[in-house]
């Protein structure tokens, strides 16, 4: 499905790589002038912009659990932009463990990137979109969030944390015309999943009806459908892109 985001301003997290990656890069396709954030791999960011250096992309190295990070990135962002349309929070971590044996700095660590980095983002981001009365903000969380999978309490809890986050927040912007919704990807060839033994990988892929993972463009797909004017009556709810798992 073609859609036409010429003209607008679009912040990806975690956009350089993975589900960001093929977010951004369908953002760009579009005409969308698109800023690909990232946390430290200066090597697959390069690749990104030199892939897409035909388009409008630029690339923000920062940390979205960093409070004041976040502030000075919007700081400059509002230099030099007009207008910010849409928000995808996407960049997230894992540190599975299970609970007796997991250390403290891990569950700091996941429950700051994936939930506080989604509150620190939005926060400035709806200051930028109160004052033009429209905006998209899409949070990417789990099934994890409401199945809780074992050995992942702190990422179960970042993701359904995400997922309250969203209702409440759907409901304090919506007057305004801001959408704030979240996409949950079920298994999707990443790398963030690369590190799952062999034996799981079988039995996750058993336990999805399409018995197969996902790709990144299942889900960017969506995010392009969440995105459009003609969604504006989608609001507070999560899309599960799962396979049906
Ligand atoms: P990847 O590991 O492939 O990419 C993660 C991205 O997030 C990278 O760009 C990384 O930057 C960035 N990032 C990580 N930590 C931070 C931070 N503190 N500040 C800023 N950026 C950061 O992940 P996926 O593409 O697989 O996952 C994307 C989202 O989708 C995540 O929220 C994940 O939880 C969710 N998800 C993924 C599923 C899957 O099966 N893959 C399933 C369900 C949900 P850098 O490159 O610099 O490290």
């Amino acid at each position: 499905m073609k859609y036409n985001y010429e003209d607008w301003t679009v912040i990806v997290t975690g956009g350089t790589r993975g589900i960001g990656k093929a977010i951004a890069s369908d953002f760009l396709k579009q005409g969308a002038k698109v800023i690909a954030t990232y946390f430290g791999n200066d090597e697959t960011a390069n690749q990104m912009k030199e892939e897409f250096k035909e388009y409008k992309i630029s690339t923000a190295k920062f940390d979205v659990a960093n409070c004041e990070e976040v502030e000075a990135f919007f700081d400059d962002f509002s230099k030099h932009n007009e207008s910010l349309e849409v928000l995808v929070n996407n960049a997230g971590i894992r540190k599975d463990n299970i609970v007796g044996m997991m250390p403290s700095q891990d569950w700091h660590d996941v429950i700051s990137t994936n939930l506080t980095g989604t509150y620190n983002m939005s926060k400035y981001a709806i200051m930028q979109m109160m004052g033009k009365r429209f905006g998209r903000i899409i949070n990417i969380t789990s099934p994890s969030g409401k199945m809780g999978f074992a050995g992942q309490a702190n990422y179960a809890a970042a993701k359904a944390g995400q997922v309250g986050f969203t209702k409440s927040l759907s409901k304090e912007v919506a007057k305004r015309a801001i959408t704030v919704n979240c996409i949950s990807p079920g298994f999707i060839d990443t790398e963030l999943i690369k590190d799952l033994p062999a034996d799981l990988v079988k039995q996750y892929k058993s336990s999805i009806p399409v018995k197969k993972f996902g790709k990144p463009s299942d889900i960017s797909n969506v995010a392009m459908f969440l995105a459009s004017k003609e969604s504006s009556y989608i609001t507070g709810t999560t899309i599960e892109v799962t396979g049906g798992l």
